[in-house]
């Protein structure tokens, strides 16, 4: 079904009107360039199904070109002085932050989510970059005593080097297109890597926007490289290419395998950031004004397309129907729309066929005995929309407390002892481990408890409060390492150790 009028009527900035003209090229070697086989693919609004853009699509040739440029760019690159890399960083997020209305309307757009979302998402980018930039300056090694047998000879120094990893791929999803590619190339240029980015298919425009801005701000040719198209076609080339260095993936615990197989050719590092399916545990003397909102977030921010998602809620029993009656309440208030609409809180699903998926699991729920409270179907309106979704009553060999559902449907569960090692006992039942939140007044339980919890990131009296500076990443099966501050920077370096007899 077609809606009357693009975008549902709300406007779009001349500069967003313009760039969805195109034309939507691959960025190789500092330049535009056709795809090979001259292969192209449309972009759809996921709230209209109407037509975004039509955007070039590569292959392995292509893919090859990006990665041997992105190789014949890394020496100079990575022996710019520090004080070199750092002003062309710093000169990428001005521009970012003069385009920022571009970048998120195209966010907005092409994956759905609500425009003041959006804008949160363009401004930490910002904030990403400058960060990276001046991080630059404090990227260290140690000294340390020397080995034994060479301080038997005589005077010696010992010290470490920070280098670059080399040549990076960059491989990302669609749920934050802009975010979770820039969280990962702000730090790999820093380090003084060369990148090549796999944005997804299903959301290529905003780093078609970012790869003018990496031109404009005059990053030397081949240090970044932008290569659209589909996972099998240049994700695999590019994970499985010999000469890169390292593959930074954020997307699917499936495709995380895929990429570690691929990476086994030449050894080439990997770091994953994968799935979730993460704890909420409600305790009987939280605040509840504060939790019914926090918690209905927790699983429908960003429509539930979000890694962090806290979709197992475990609620105590004294305070289960009361929270259970208010997360219903706060899903029937929550206003479903178009992303530009500034009064939008939940956007529709990525594509037809992720709604449907996502329907499936619903329809799943059911089958196996968890009881509906709310929301469940379509929303009966054009574009991908399915209503905030509550199930109570759920149990852990059930699929909606073991899979991730990446959607708006929430597994709430009652428990009722106090026991902290039973209650992590029912949080640590999954094989992934990205975030998790813990609700009580309490602050010794809740330090306590988080203590228990097996996962990357734990929140109290909150969740997903990622940040710039706060690393981020996986127990389990959720993945490989840490993204975000420090340790983003760390993942994109080696380390030598270099002895000198004086
Ligand atoms: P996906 O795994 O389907 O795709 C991610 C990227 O990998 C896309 O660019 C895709 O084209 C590419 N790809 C697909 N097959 C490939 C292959 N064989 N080789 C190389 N690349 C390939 O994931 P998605 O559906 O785009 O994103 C949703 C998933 O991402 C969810 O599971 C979500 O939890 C996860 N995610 C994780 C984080 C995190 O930080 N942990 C953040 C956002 C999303």
């Amino acid at each position: 079904m077609i809606a009357p009028s693009p975008f549902d009527g709300h406007a779009i900035s001349d500069a967003t009107r313009a760039f969805l003209h195109g034309p939507h090229r691959l960025f190789i070697d500092g330049a535009w360039v056709d795809a090979r086989a001259g292969a192209s693919h449309v972009t759809s609004d996921p709230a209209t199904g109407i037509e975004l853009a039509r955007f070039q699509v590569g292959d392995a040739g292509d893919m090859d070109d990006a990665v041997r440029a992105a190789a014949r760019a890394f020496l100079p690159w990575s022996r710019f002085t520090a004080a070199k890399r750092s002003a062309l960083l710093f000169r990428l997020a001005r521009i970012m932050e003069d385009n920022a209305d571009l970048l998120t309307e195209l966010d907005v757009i092409d994956n759905g989510m609500p425009i003041n979302i959006a804008r949160l998402t363009v401004d930490n980018c910002v904030e990403m970059v400058d960060y990276y930039a001046g991080a630059i300056l404090r990227i260290e090694g140690v000294t340390m005593p020397p080995p034994r047998h060479i301080a038997d000879m005589g005077e010696a120094l010992t010290y470490t080097l920070r280098e670059p990893v080399g040549v990076v791929g960059l491989i990302v999803p669609w749920n934050v297109p802009l975010s979770t590619a820039i969280l990962k190339l702000a730090p790999a240029l820093a380090a003084g890597c060369t990148a090549v980015v796999k944005p997804s298919e299903e959301t290529p425009l905003s780093l078609l926007a970012l790869g003018q801005m990496v031109l404009d701000a005059g990053f030397p040719a081949g240090v970044v490289n932008i290569v659209n198209g589909f996972g099998p076609a240049v994700g695999a080339p590019l994970a499985e290419h010999p000469l890169v260095d390292k593959i930074s993936f954020t997307g699917s615990t499936a495709t995380g395998r895929r990429i570690v197989q691929a990476a086994l050719g030449n050894l080439k590092k990997v770091s994953l950031e994968l799935g979730g399916k993460s704890p909420v545990v409600v305790m009987p003397d939280a605040d509840l004004d504060q939790a019914v909102p926090g918690v209905a977030l927790a699983t429908f921010f960003l429509q539930g397309q979000n890694c962090m998602a806290g979709t197992r809620i475990f609620a105590h029993a004294d305070i289960h129907d009361r929270l259970i009656e208010g997360l219903a309440t706060f899903s029937q208030y929550m206003t479903l729309g178009h992303g530009l609409s500034p009064d939008t809180h939940q956007g529709p699903l990525i594509s037809q066929g992720h709604m449907n998926k996502v329907l499936g699991h619903i329809e799943k729920a059911k089958q196996e005995g968890a009881r509906l409270v709310c929301g469940g179907a379509k929303v009966d309106r054009p574009g991908w929309f399915v209503q905030p979704t509550i199930f109570a009553d759920t149990r852990g060999d059930m699929a909606i407390e073991r899979e991730e559902i990446f959607g708006p449907v929430m597994a709430v569960r009652k428990f009722d002892t106090m026991d902290l090692d039973a209650i992590a006992e029912l949080a640590n039942d999954s094989i992934y481990g990205l975030s998790g939140s813990v609700w009580t007044r309490d602050l010794s339980t809740a330090h306590r408890l988080v203590a228990r919890i097996r996962s990357g990131h734990v929140s109290i009296n909150t969740h997903g409060a990622v940040g710039t500076n706060v690393p981020f990443g996986g127990y389990g099966q959720s993945g490989w390492g840490r993204e975000f501050g420090k340790d983003g920077l760390d993942a994109f370096l080696e380390t030598k150790a270099v002895t000198t007899r004086l």
